[in-house]
């Protein structure tokens, strides 16, 4: 007998569900695209324990019909797909018949579901794979799916799985970028009875995109409007096909600037998608706008004839494979190029290739912008002169509607293809560069500093025993703020300000989520803040070391990192990340002057920090140039 045998359906199922359902967030899919198929125009998912324990889906859909329900859980078995040809032209969500099946086998799965034309509905409930039960039964049209315990019988599985909060951001995440793909219709999204996400149907994106975000972050985007385009074609096409690519939706302005990828969502013709011919399209968009390893905010819809795109790449179909790649990726980079360079005006920094005269700018609005982009130059960008920086290759500051003030600094990243600024002459190629400041031996000479004064207002000049010393103000601070808030934090003694009036703010379903996960830390640290209606929470107290107006904006950013370091993080790295952003914030800005007293005051605390080398995102706190170098830059030596 020959060695080859045809697998049973049971286990072809459990195979083809690792590829398929991953996780509770990939359950989630399959089952909201069905219902999006089945034309439902309100979805309700309601989760527990993350989704491991339970996932239900109700939709007014169109329902199944009694056979159909029980045929819905064979391998291939689709309404939406009859012959191969149909593959080559996708319009529906769902096509190969395998979502069903291979849920139902690695969970307890119960269908309910009734037809408008039948008299009445049907339910169908299987537990790994075999089938329980299947009856008649006097339901609503439309479908409930409900799954219970995922992976109870794949303990392999389930073992990846990660916490619970987890799990539920990646679900809230999906439901919400579904919500905003189809502003039409009405989600809601519950768990463990608590509301995370209800919305009801709107007109447009731009009211959908407010329902999900709030205003906050509506001010931040730019609409692209509908950018439409005809592909080219040198070969003959029937004259049916249309060759038009539609690009839609939000991006938001260069200086909102996000520090992972999450905030970008994808659809192609409404399927969300990951896709790098995409995703490589927007961040060239933002080139020389934003720096590199910053993202934005982008709400992207390109909507195509179906046979411009094989959505049959990869089973749990996020990926795409575009029939003229190039053409797309130049057509989205293009529309979203011209739109933020339009709405240009807005924005604050400017492209340092084409510098443009325009109105000066009220001080006190550049003031905050200067502080703005202070901040961000702190955050853990990657930054190509981060070690040794020579004074030729520091770029100037330059504003998009100001003459460039004298002495301020540029916090974009320099533009690869960017003239030098002529503004310094390159007198200093034969001073040797600074050396970051690393090994400990230099450290003791920390506490002899004697500052000799300010360099921009930015950076500390001090003579030390063994040379001369650059010391980034901001930084410095940075550090020191930071081992203090921690040594607080560890002795539960964070010096907390009530405020007058509680301050409110809105939070997305995935924010209220990181806010759940990381309520306690923010507590120990020095926020008060409680739950405060649908998805707002209030905070009545604050670290004493940020300013009020700080508050808002450090919360965002603390949930917005947490959101990263969810993934892997140790309760340790989401405390040190609290305490970095708090440090952060409170630091002593750049372009800020500081007399002899407080310059002392800064190298002296700093002399007693634990790690006074680098700041806590890892930048250089110091660069020395030794007495050595100095003497050989002047040759004697
Ligand atoms: P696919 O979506 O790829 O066709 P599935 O296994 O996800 O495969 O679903 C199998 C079939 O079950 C679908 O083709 C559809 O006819 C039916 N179905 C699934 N979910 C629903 C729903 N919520 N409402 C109506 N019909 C559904
Ligand atoms: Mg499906």
């Amino acid at each position: 007998m020959g060695r080859i045998r045809v697998l049973p359906d049971a286990v072809a199922n459990q195979i083809a569900a690792g590829e398929v359902v991953e996780r509770p967030a990939s359950v989630v899919k399959e089952l909201l695209e069905n219902s999006l198929d089945a034309g439902a125009a309100e979805i309700r998912i309601e989760v527990e324990s993350g989704g491991r324990r339970l996932l239900r889906i109700a939709d007014d859909g169109c329902g199944m019909l009694r056979d159909d329900a029980m045929l819905a859980f064979e391998r291939h078995a689709t309404s939406k797909l009859s012959s191969v040809k149909d593959l080559f032209s996708i319009a529906t969500l769902g096509f190969r018949g395998e979502a069903l099946p291979s849920i139902a086998s690695v969970s307890r799965l119960t269908l309910e579901t009734h037809a408008a034309e039948e008299s009445t509905g049907t339910v169908v409930e299987i537990h790994g794979g075999k089938l329980i039960r299947c009856e008649e039964a006097a339901l609503a049209n439309g479908t409930i799916l409900t799954v219970r315990d995922l992976f109870f019988n794949v303990p392999a599985r389930k073992k990846f799985l990660r916490s619970d909060q987890t799990e539920l951001a990646h679900v809230a995440s999906l439901v919400t970028h579904y919500s905003l793909a189809h502003p039409d219709k009405a989600f809601a999204l519950r768990s463990d009875n608590r509301e995370l996400l209800n919305v009801t149907p709107v007109e447009t994106l731009r009211e959908r995109v407010f329902q999900v975000f709030g205003d906050q972050t509506l001010e931040d985007l730019i609409d692209l409007g509908g950018h439409e385009k005809e592909l080219p074609l040198p070969e003959p096409v029937d004259g049916e096909r249309s060759r038009v690519f539609l690009l839609r939706g939000f991006v938001s302005r260069p200086q909102v600037q996000k520090y992972n990828r999450n905030s970008i969502y994808l659809f192609v013709n409404g399927r969300l998608i990951r896709d790098k011919l995409l995703l490589h399209a927007l961040t060239a968009a933002y080139h020389n706008l934003m720096p590199s390893g910053a993202f934005p905010f982008a709400l992207l819809f390109l909507d195509c004839d179906a046979e411009e795109v094989d959505v049959n790449v990869h089973p749990s179909k996020t990926e795409v494979r575009f029939r003229h790649g190039s053409w797309v990726h130049d057509f989205v980079r293009d529309a979203i190029r011209d739109t933020i360079v339009q709405s240009r005006p807005v924005s604050s920094l400017a492209l340092r290739a084409e510098p443009q005269p325009g109105a000066r700018l009220p001080y006190s609005e550049f003031s905050q912008r200067v502080e703005d982009a202070a901040v961000r130059f702190s955050l853990p960008i990657v930054r190509d002169d981060a070690q040794g920086v020579q004074e030729a290759d520091l770029p100037m500051f330059t504003l998009q509607a100001a003459p460039p003030p004298p002495q301020r600094f540029d916090f974009s990243e320099p533009a690869p293809a960017a003239p030098k600024s002529s503004r310094i002459p390159d007198t200093h190629s034969a001073m040797p560069s600074g050396v970051a400041l690393d090994s400990f031996d230099s450290l003791g000479a920390l506490k002899d500093l004697r500052p000799l004064g300010q360099l921009h207002e930015s950076f500390i000049l001090a003579a030390g025993r063994d040379g001369l010393w650059i010391i980034d103000q901001h930084v410095a601070h940075e550090r020191i703020l930071f081992e203090q808030v921690l040594r607080q934090r560890a002795a539960g003694s964070v010096e907390k300000q009530q405020l007058l009036l509680p301050i409110v703010i809105e939070l997305t379903a995935a924010q209220q989520i990181q806010y759940a996960v990381i309520a306690d830390e923010l507590r120990l640290s020095g926020f008060e803040s409680e739950p405060f209606g649908n998805r707002t929470i209030s905070i009545a107290a604050a670290p004493a070391a940020v300013g009020a107006g700080e508050i808002e904006k450090i919360l965002f950013e603390i949930l917005e990192n947490s959101e990263k370091e969810l993934r892997g993080a140790s309760l340790d790295e989401v405390r040190r990340n609290v305490c970095a952003t708090i440090a952060c914030r409170a630091a002593i800005k750049i372009n800020t002057k500081l007399d002899q007293r407080k310059m002392e005051w800064l190298l002296a605390e700093l002399g007693q920090c634990e790690h006074p080398t680098n700041c806590p995102h890892g930048r250089p706190i110091a660069l020395r140039y030794s007495t050595r170098d100095i003497l050989r830059g002047f040759h004697r030596i």
